[in-house]
């Protein structure tokens, strides 16, 4: 296995990964790359696995077969001469760290405000100095445009605002890799643009990043890479430019017939 491990400049490298839900085969075989600094969009119809893919990525599911490396480091397990061991909770933890995500729904905690959200899990989970991760929650809120919205609650908030934060809030924790599932799916198509834009700007300033998105002008403008899900296989990846203007296979022909 160690043959397979990935190129220092790899920051996520699936091989072969396989997901079952009981008797249900979600994942059939993934091999994906994502290089350091790269965006790499997912698109795919419903249930074809995207969202079992990155949460696989992110500890949140188990992979029944296949190897996974984020940052070079097997994802649960640990490397003890050539054996591999399962890790334990704790160290599943301290991996998960490393990993931001986002979701569709924004999940806030309904009873902090838009700072105290962003500074709880650094403080908490990462036990930082209160003063460190106040300030740099301040500036993470200007990074995603939400300055004058420190006090604000999620209730008092647009749906892009919460995501907004939502987004602020990963970052706090100063991951290597951030993982977007469908984060302007449930937005109202107006407050769509300054979450991309959001996002956009990250991918510029280096952010390593797997997003599931119907934005197709994101996945156009923004992505290295683009991979086209159903079924739980990988049919076709390639330069989005070209995957959107000459797929190469039939499904996806159907596919974004259905979407652009
Ligand atoms: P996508 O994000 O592409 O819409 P998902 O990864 O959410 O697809 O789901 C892929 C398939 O796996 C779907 O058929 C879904 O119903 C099934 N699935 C997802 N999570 C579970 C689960 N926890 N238990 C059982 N089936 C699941
Ligand atoms: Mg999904």
């Amino acid at each position: 296995m160690t043959e397979n491990a990935p190129a220092t400049d790899v920051m996520v490298k699936a091989e072969g990964i396989h997901k079952f839900f009981g008797r249900l085969h979600i994942l059939r075989g993934i091999d994906l790359e994502v290089r350091s600094g790269q965006v790499m969009c997912v698109i795919g119809p419903s249930g074809s696995g995207k969202s079992t893919f990155l949460r696989c990525i992110n500890h949140l599911e188990k992979i029944d077969s296949g190897r996974l490396w984020v940052d070079g480091h097997l994802v649960g397990y640990r490397q003890r001469g050539d054996k591999l061991h399962e890790m334990r909770e704790s160290e599943v933890a301290a991996q998960r760290r490393d990993i931001g995500m986002v979701f569709q729904r924004f999940n806030l905690f309904p009873h902090m405000t838009a700072l105290q959200n962003i500074m709880e899990a650094p403080i908490r989970v990462k036990g930082e100095p209160r003063q460190v991760v106040r300030e740099r929650a301040l500036r993470l809120l200007d990074q995603v445009g939400l300055s004058e919205k420190v006090d604000s609650y999620p209730s008092q908030l647009s749906g892009g605002q919460q995501q907004r934060v939502a987004i602020a809030r990963a970052l706090a924790m100063e991951p290597k890799l951030m993982l977007f599932d469908e984060p302007t799916s449930a937005l109202d198509p107006e407050l769509v643009g300054d979450v991309l834009d959001v996002m956009r700007r990250l991918a510029q300033d280096g952010m390593t990043m797997v997003v599931v998105t119907h934005e197709m002008g994101f996945a156009r403008e923004v992505g290295d890479s683009l991979v086209f899900m159903d079924g739980g296989v990988v049919v076709e990846e390639g330069d989005p430019r070209e995957v959107l203007t000459d797929p190469q296979h039939q499904r996806t022909r159907d596919f974004l017939s259905k979407v652009l």
